[in-house]
């Protein structure tokens, strides 16, 4: 069995704390790897490592990183099958979903390709009689990216081809349970010839990441996971003075009015609710259903529940994989129980259907006539499960988003471009799809959410991402007056 251990200075290190976890194959349960975790003293290693490798990184030119970058993402591309077998192979998700998940991530590759445009500054002329002001983003030096479980390659494309792009060195603190996927992709880093060092992995638990927040070398932290660890990354992190975007987890609305496409908005609930068995931060996890649409909708989603093929990630006949773990699969199951006993009706019970076999799978489930008191509606299931809550009035779908504790990614299903506009302007979350269900920005606009999905200032990737790894250093210069030029300047000086 594999021992998936560092990789600090280009080299793969074993790991020498003695403390390992094991990795699952979740649509097996078999145990496939197992994982050593950091100590503070390999974490010190790589982030020394790091501050090195900056120090030479941060005077390459831009034209050399550039040629990297786009090296970068060539291979990236070439190995993408490769990347999505992996990624199925510890997180579950089924091989479309993978692929997509590395085609997101190749976005921001290809974004970081366009430094040159990021980086360029600006510059005044003449701000007072000869004096010129320009300013210039400079690199931080050695940032810390720490990822969930649920997107292994995408989330970790989200910072580093923007950190080390704009002059920075990485470690990257990947989510202990599926860490086969962003190690092969630090290993396709390198081979594309950035130096060694540059990007260090570093897998390990809160050990590994309390060194990170600890460490004085250390400039930056790009944390994604749940919210109550978002909040403890945002505290800490700043209050030993680095530069922090931690993105928490998410409760995400669809409103769907009485005039939607019922095909489309239940389409769009499908795969947005139980895509990656539900385990995407941007997943549909609450319907609103404004008036008389709940029937033909919850009746529309019931019937497509009844086409989809649940089973492993690598069999192409399969829309929906396992859970990551068997205690995930039994929480989220747990919900469902809490939901029945709370009055809420089950429409579709996942934990009726069975599977062969020991692999963490849970069917989905549509839960009817949900409250907002009911644990099903507060809590971040991350789990293939649809809530439908209804109201009679568009307001009231507002207010009930506005009094959500969360605010990552919305939706509303309409024909009416009032409404929708009203929607999208005053709607309380960071990302907003109109007949969109889960609106990711591409990779040259940048991702967030609001309230609890988002700790910080800057969100992550494209623009705001170039701006949270670079600081800016502004320069005033007085030039002589020409006229007392001691050069024959060869032409009148007031043109
Ligand atoms: P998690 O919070 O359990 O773990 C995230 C990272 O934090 C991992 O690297 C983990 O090792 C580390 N960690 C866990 N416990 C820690 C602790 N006590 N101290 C220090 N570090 C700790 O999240 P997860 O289960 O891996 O991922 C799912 C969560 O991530 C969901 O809540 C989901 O909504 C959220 N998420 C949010 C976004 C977003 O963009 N807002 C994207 C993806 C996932």
């Amino acid at each position: 069995m594999d021992t998936i251990g560092h990789l600090i200075a280009g080299k793969h290190r074993a790991g020498s704390s003695g403390e390992s976890k094991p990795v699952f194959n979740p649509a097996t349960g078999q145990q496939t790897a197992t994982i050593s975790l950091a100590s503070i003293a390999e974490v010190d290693e790589a982030v020394q490592v790091a501050q090195r490798t900056y120090e030479e990184w941060r005077t390459v030119s831009i034209a050399k990183k550039t040629k990297l970058m786009y090296t970068f993402r060539d291979i990236v591309d070439r190995n993408s099958s490769e990347i999505a077998r992996r990624l199925t192979a510890e997180h579950g998700k089924v091989l479309s979903d993978s692929a997509g998940e590395v085609a997101r991530g190749l976005e921001n590759i290809e974004f970081a390709c366009g430094m040159a445009e990021s980086l360029k500054g600006s510059y005044s002329e003449n701000a007072s009689t000869g004096v010129d002001v320009y300013t210039v983003r400079r690199p931080l030096g050695v940032v810390a990216g720490i990822t969930p479980f649920n997107f292994p390659a995408m989330i970790p494309l989200w910072t580093i081809p923007n950190a080390v792009a704009a002059g920075n060195a990485f470690v990257l603190k990947p989510s202990e349970r599926d860490p086969s996927c962003p190690m092969f992709i630090a290993e396709l880093f390198h081979e594309a010839g950035f130096p060694d060092g540059l990007l260090n992995v570093v897998n390990g638990d809160k050990t590994a990441v309390d060194a990170l927040l600890e460490h004085n070398l250390v400039r930056a932290i790009s944390f994604v996971g749940s919210t109550p660890i978002a909040k403890y990354i945002y505290t800490t992190a700043a209050a030993n003075g680095k530069r922090v975007q931690a993105l928490g987890g998410a409760k995400n609305h669809m409103v769907v009015l009485p005039d939607a496409d019922i095909d489309q908005a239940a389409d769009a609930a499908v795969s947005a609710a139980y895509g990656s068995a539900g385990e995407r931060c941007m997943a549909i996890s609450v319907i609103v259903a404004v008036g008389n649409v709940a029937d033909p909708l919850v009746a529309a989603i019931k019937d497509r529940t009844k086409q989809l093929v649940i089973g492993p990630g690598d069999d192409a006949a399969s829309d929906m994989g396992p859970l990551i773990t068997a205690e995930h699969r039994d929480r989220v199951a747990g919900y469902i129980d809490a939901g029945a006993a709370a009055g809420a009706d089950v429409v579709v019970d996942g934990r009726e259907q069975s599977f062969d076999g020991d692999g963490f799978f849970l069917g989905v489930s549509l839960i009817d006539n949900v409250t907002t008191d009911m644990s099903v509606y507060t809590d971040e299931i991350f789990g293939p499960v649809i809530s439908v809550v209804r109201v009679d009035t568009f307001a009231e779908s507002m207010q009930l988003i506005e009094a959500n504790r969360w605010g990552n990614g919305t939706a509303i299903f309409t024909r009416d471009g009032g409404a929708a506009r009203r929607f999208q302007d005053e709607v309380e979350a960071g990302m907003v799809g109109i007949n969109v269900p889960i609106p990711v920005p591409v990779g040259y606009h940048s991702f967030g959410g609001w309230n609890d999905s988002f700790f910080g200032d800057t969100t992550m990737y494209g623009p705001e991402g170039m701006r949270f790894y670079t600081r800016p250093k502004v320069m005033t210069s007085r030039w002589p007056d020409p006229a007392t030029s001691s050069v024959d300047l060869g032409f009148p000086t007031n043109r």
